[in-house]
């Protein structure tokens, strides 16, 4: 099976000022300087912060993400901000799909794709967010659910878009909740994901996605959930707001 480079990011969703996201990452770039270059890291600030850390991370071993974008590249679309806008701004991945922009602003599965091919398109990769909700786990829908939701997010994609892709497993009952999936439960669903891809590609392309674990991810926690064999990395959200939290998270990857 193809090695996989582990993937940590940090979605900060709607929080910290210009002054503070230039604070955090450069106390963050202090941290992870000696972990060396096994694991990615990547931040996903609000846009507006995007291009004072794309001025403040040059040359620095930290990506940066948008956390949503639209499909179309320039036109009547108020408030909205495209994919080639945030390549010039120095992102290389742009969140999609992720379950909050699913549950509060409505974004659909073909929306998703639509989001995703938008990111290829301007030479960015995505991350792409699918996961269960309670009830849904509840019910045994789980690899139902996130077998409709990858194939949604990745239709009309070739193998060699997808093998560069990072997938974000995320089950919606373990955001923000404090309440983790257990890694059992992470590598169950990972390795279905791994295992549909391999179905719609092939096996050298599934064995190249990342998949990442999100959902409460902490420092305490990250060590077992990434031990996993499909778990490539975490995407962290309140965690990922202080560096030195953070910073543990992407050193459990090492
Ligand atoms: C997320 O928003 O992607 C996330 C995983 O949040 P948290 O780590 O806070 O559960």
């Amino acid at each position: 099976t193809a090695r996989r480079r582990k993937i940590v990011a940090g979605n900060w969703k709607m929080n910290k000022t210009v002054p503070e996201a230039l604070a955090l990452v450069r106390d963050l770039r202090g941290l992870v300087a000696s972990l060396g270059d096994t694991v990615e890291v990547v931040v996903a600030p609000p846009f507006v912060a995007l291009q004072p850390l794309h001025v403040a991370l040059e040359g620095a071993p930290l990506a940066l993400a948008g956390q949503n974008c639209h499909w179309e590249s320039s036109g009547a679309f108020t408030g909205e901000i495209s994919a080639p806008m945030l390549a010039e701004l120095g992102c290389a991945y742009v969140i999609v799909g992720h379950s909050e922009r699913r549950q509060l602003f409505g974004d659909t599965d073909e929306q998703v794709n639509k989001r995703a091919k938008a990111v290829r398109a301007a030479g960015m990769t995505p991350i792409i967010c699918v996961g269960e909700t309670l009830t849904e786990r509840e019910a045994d829908q789980t690899l139902a659910v996130v077998e409709r939701q990858v194939r949604g997010a990745l239709a009309g994609f070739e193998a060699k878009d997808v093998a560069s892709f990072v997938l974000a497993y995320e089950p919606v009952w373990a955001i923000g909740t404090g309440r983790n999936a257990t890694a059992a439960q992470a590598q169950e669903v990972h390795a279905a994901i791994r295992g549909l891809l391999e179905r719609l590609y092939n096996g050298e392309t599934a064995g190249q996605v990342r998949i990442q674990y999100g959902g409460s991810v902490k420092a305490d926690n990250a060590a077992e959930l990434l031990s996993q064999p499909d778990v490539d990395g975490a995407l962290v959200g309140g965690a990922s707001l202080k560096a030195g939290d953070f910073a543990a998270i992407v050193k459990a990857a090492t």
